[in-house]
């Protein structure tokens, strides 16, 4: 206790400008530091392009704040999880399904009937037996008609 005492009564005004400094010069530190860390794993999320990946550190490391504003206007839209989950919600869509022809959900190509509104979407070919929806004229396994008679 006596040491605190002595070291405020004995203390000079320099002193407190100096720490003070040394207080603000860290706090910048810190923060630009946390900045340039932010902004790398911002664009290493959003883009495999290396080379505007080390571009965009390097604005933040020499422009910090501005090259933090100029990075959010040219980043990319979506990260990379954002367009992978994306990419393959389509591909799941152009692959294995179709959409329902009456209310127009999603209705997997193994459905006959669809689960949302009870339309028979599909119906099997004469032929082979396949679920074949009931918008083609011809069964694309077999290639028989409608009726039931190959081409
Ligand atoms: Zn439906
Ligand atoms: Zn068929």
């Amino acid at each position: 206790m006596n040491e605190i005492l002595d070291y405020l009564i004995n203390f000079q005004p320099n002193d407190w400008m100096g720490i003070s400094l040394r207080g603000i010069f860290v706090y910048v530190f810190v923060l630009w530091v946390a900045l340039v860390i932010w902004v790398a794993r911002d664009v290493v999320g959003r883009t495999k392009n290396l080379v505007f990946q080390v571009f965009v550190i390097l604005l933040a490391i020499v422009l910090n704040v501005f090259g933090l504003l100029i990075y959010l206007i040219i980043r990319p839209q979506k990260t990379l999880i954002e367009r992978y989950h994306e990419d393959l919600e389509h591909k799941a869509l152009a692959e294995n399904e179709e959409l329902c022809p009456k209310c127009e959900k999603p209705l997997p190509l193994v459905f006959q009937f669809c689960p949302h509104c009870g339309e028979e979407a599909r119906q099997h070919c004469k032929k082979c037996h396949k679920l074949v929806s009931k918008n083609w004229s011809i069964c694309p396994y077999c290639g028989a008609s409608k009726t039931g008679k190959a081409k």
